[in-house]
């Protein structure tokens, strides 16, 4: 897998003060997309063992107190994905008590492969569907258009 950007201290995507990972690879093409590049999962940069590591370390560390991991892109459903996003979210849940994890996927969730499911079994917050630009509406609150569905799997 590739990634785009990680942010190791993150206060706009998600509830609180987050890591996030803006993953490559996405088949969805929605017109408007803000984030054409990142469509090939080529682009940006290996997902090493080194950076899921540090990963793992952001979110443990205690001087900046993070609420969770936050996975977008691109897709992180994206199928070449799924490997490299199971191992890291299986990962926080079994080496970081109490973090959640929030993904935005434009896959449905009514409409996931098993593989996909597998992974989702594991994240707390699912913001899912294709940004529709008809349906656009900046004043969404972790949303880009109204069309998508903000599943809260766990409450805080
Ligand atoms: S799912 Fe997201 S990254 Fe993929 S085309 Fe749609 S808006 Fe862009």
């Amino acid at each position: 897998m590739n990634y785009h950007n990680y942010y190791p201290v993150d206060v706009v995507n998600g509830l609180g003060t987050r890591c996030t990972l803006f993953v490559s690879g996405c088949i969805h093409q929605c017109r408007g997309c803000y984030n054409q590049s990142t469509w090939s999962p080529s682009a940006g940069h290996l997902f090493t063992q080194e950076m899921e590591d540090q990963v793992i370390a952001d979110l443990n560390d205690t001087r900046i107190k993070r609420k969770g991991l936050s996975l977008s892109g691109g897709d992180p459903l994206y199928p070449g994905n799924l490997e490299a996003i199971f191992k890291l979210v299986k990962r926080v849940k079994e080496e970081c008590p109490g973090k959640d994890i929030w993904m935005w996927t434009g896959y449905v969730l009514a409409e996931l492969s098993e593989e996909q499911q597998q992974v989702v079994n594991y994240v707390d917050t699912l913001i899912d569907g294709k940004f529709e630009k008809d349906l656009a509406d900046a004043r969404l609150e972790w949303r880009g258009s109204s069309n998508q569905v903000i599943h809260r799997f766990t409450l805080d």
